[in-house]
């Protein structure tokens, strides 16, 4: 039983999940430029450090999807990205019936927030407790990094995105457009740079991937394991 469990036990299957795009509130032209690092002269990240609870979600004895795992599982560390992307265009009637349109910013939201799980059958002392608790944490804190990262990435591949086929025009240099154009070439726009962010959203989920494979591996496992006496962790599968 006891390397049974040694070799079984999940001590955190750690999830990331997509919400819905909530589209960003409009941006008054008349506000202050935020200063944060993500801005750019033209794009601007909206987007947050997640927020690390200060103590787990405990309302569950296997916490995490219903599979052949859930048994074995003490732990669970949800990462969960959400974006949505608002450009502020306007637009100028031009001569020959043409509009001048051009981009005054984009804003891309880009947030995570991060739960925690530990199983309801460790009592809140007990060792395995403390240690699927330090096991998510370790999770947590990988991405916050991870996150931090991707956004400095992100913002770097927007303004790269100004460099490769028709960039969103500016002020400087807007585009001269039929009327009947603008909101085919919006929609276009807006396209290209849901591209930029689902590339980079990739990226994050694969930094997420290769961390996970790493602090979930069975070595990973089985340290976490011998931390507390063997029969401690029997309770999770309802033994004694
Ligand atoms: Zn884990």
């Amino acid at each position: 039983m006891r390397a049974f469990l040694a070799a079984v036990l999940i001590l955190a299957a750690c999830g990331k999940s997509h919400e819905p795009p909530k589209a960003p509130a409009p941006q008054a032209s008349a506000a202050p430029a935020p200063s944060a690092k993500e801005d750019g002269p033209l794009f601007r990240i909206d987007s947050n450090e997640p927020e690390i609870p200060a103590s787990p979600d405990r309302s569950q004895a296997h916490p995490g999807p219903d599979d052949s795992l859930k048994a074995d599982r003490a732990g669970l560390t949800v990462g969960s990205t959400s974006k949505a992307i608002g450009i502020q265009w306007r637009t100028q009637a031009a001569p020959e019936g043409k509009r001048l349109v051009w981009a005054e910013s984009a804003t891309v939201v880009y947030r995570m927030s991060i739960a925690i799980f530990v199983s309801s059958t460790f009592k809140e002392d007990s060792c395995p407790y403390r240690v699927t608790w330090e096991h998510e944490l370790s999770h947590a804190r990988a991405y916050v990094s991870i996150f931090a990262a991707s956004k400095v990435h992100l913002l770097a591949g927007l303004e790269h995105s100004q460099e490769v086929d028709t960039p969103l025009p500016t002020q400087d240099a807007p585009a001269a457009l039929q009327a009947d154009e603008v909101a085919d070439f919006e929609a276009r726009m807006g396209e290209k740079l849901k591209q930029v962010v689902e590339d980079q959203e990739r990226v994050t989920d694969t930094l997420m991937a290769d961390h996970k494979r790493d602090r979930d591996s069975p070595e990973a496992y089985r340290k976490d394991f011998e931390k507390c006496p063997a029969a401690d962790w029997l309770v999770l599968r309802g033994g004694s």
